[in-house]
């Protein structure tokens, strides 16, 4: 039986959300904001009172610790577990305000700070499974920031629990908190000979006992569009205006399918983020996604042929295609490792909870992490309307995020 403090992990989450944390996607340092480095010092604080081992925080922000291995065995896998410290830039993360509903009723919350913002069960579904337990919202004019500092909160009480829980064995487990993975920059620092770890997981997920093993392959294309320029006072029958051509290329596209807002599940699309140019030269940028990786040649191959066969009407003008690689599916790597996913599994189970298996319609650290060599699926914790000032999460639901990641601990050594 594994009991967590859920007083001791609720104080820690309300803690962590207060500290202004968000990402910006403009900046090129590293981090990309200063003030991440707030959580991470206190993270790194903690867990040297805890007494955890090697326990370092950079000039970038990340943190590093070690719970050393109390087990006899010695070829026990070094797991490694992982959440970012950062809030995404969409919504203000800045003087947070979190309001514990204790015993929460059932009813609609309205937001203090905020009468418009209105967290309902009509809306939100997942509200009816914390009926008459605790759950977690901001107070109206921010987002919570439980994506992902439930991940931390999960990490650091689970980490909490096994150093007072001697009895409960284990290989060597390393913790990282990354600066930056809402704008996508979460690993460019991370230093994987430093973190030295076999297998991990990411704390990053949403309902209570959900594992996600696949995220998309992602591409990004470039249609350069070359036009025929004249002074536009003496234009007549030579000039061909590169911007038009851009925008039919745009209208040639589909309409219903093959697109973001007309596709779900597992299925790929193409998807135009921006235009630039002047009449002589325009691009277009795209980003192309599926799950099966090799699908993406067909995608490019389509969009290719569809902006060649507009250009064909313009003799004289000319195109360039560039596709670039952005980021891969973790299944494709973790496939190679099954038991990774498999323990996981187990865990969640272990803690009384009903697996869900997911895709990730997008990408995580933990696809970039599993290329990098660290095989690293993501695991729920609870956090729901995410990135959103009506944003909440439930105390149960990070309590057992905590006891399935001390199941895991357990699992591994027992395995091993
Ligand atoms: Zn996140």
């Amino acid at each position: 039986m594994i009991l967590i403090d859920k007083v001791q992990l609720t104080d820690r989450f309300m803690r962590y959300v207060q500290v202004d944390t968000q990402s910006d996607p403009e900046s090129n340092a590293h981090p990309t904001t200063e003030k991440q480095k707030d959580l991470s010092r206190i993270l790194y604080e903690e867990l040297k009172q805890m007494g955890l081992e090697e326990v370092e925080t950079d000039e970038f922000g990340y943190v590093y610790a070690t719970i050393p291995s109390n087990t006899s065995k010695t070829n026990i896998p070094v797991i490694c577990f992982c959440s970012h410290v950062d809030t995404a830039p969409d919504c203000s993360g800045t003087h947070v305000k979190p309001i514990l509903h204790k015993n929460y009723d059932g009813a609609d919350i309205v937001l203090p700070d905020d009468p418009s913002q209105e967290l309902k069960k009509s809306v939100s579904a997942y509200l009816e499974k914390h009926i008459g337990a605790d759950i977690i919202t901001a107070s109206g004019k921010t987002l919570l920031g439980a994506d992902d500092k439930s991940g931390v909160a999960v990490i650091m009480q689970a980490a909490q629990y096994l150093v007072s829980n001697p009895s409960v064995k284990h290989g060597k487990i390393r913790i990282v908190f990354t600066p930056d993975e809402e704008v996508g920059k979460g690993t460019v620092k991370i230093d994987m000979k430093k973190l030295a770890a076999d297998f991990g997981y990411t704390f990053d997920g949403g309902e209570a006992g959900s594992l996600e093993d696949e995220t998309f392959s992602a591409d990004g294309a470039t249609i350069i569009v070359n036009g025929v320029i004249a002074h536009p006072g003496y234009a007549k029958n030579k000039m061909i205006n590169a911007l038009k051509i851009a925008g039919e290329i745009l209208a040639a596209l589909p309409k219903n399918e093959w697109s973001p807002e007309t596709t779900d599940k597992r299925e790929g699309f193409v998807h135009p983020v921006s235009v630039s140019g002047i009449a002589e030269r325009a691009t277009i940028g795209f980003i192309v996604r599926d799950f099966v990786t090799a699908k993406l040649a067909d995608h490019h191959n389509r969009l290719k042929k569809l902006a060649e066969e507009v250009l064909d009407k313009y003799p004289g003008c000319s195109m360039e295609y560039v596709q670039q690689e952005q980021y891969r599916n973790m299944k494709d790597i973790l496939d190679q490792h099954p038991h990774v996913a498999d323990y996981a599994a187990q865990a969640i189970e272990r803690a009384g909870l009903t697996l869900t298996k997911d895709s990730i319609r997008g990408g995580t650290d933990g696809s970039r992490l599993s290329y990098m060599g660290l095989p690293c699926p993501n695991l729920f914790t609870g956090m729901q309307n995410i990135h959103s000032k009506l944003e909440w999460i439930g105390v149960n639901d990070m309590a057992s995020a905590s006891e399935t990641m001390v199941h895991l601990a357990m699992i591994w050594e027992e395995k091993g």
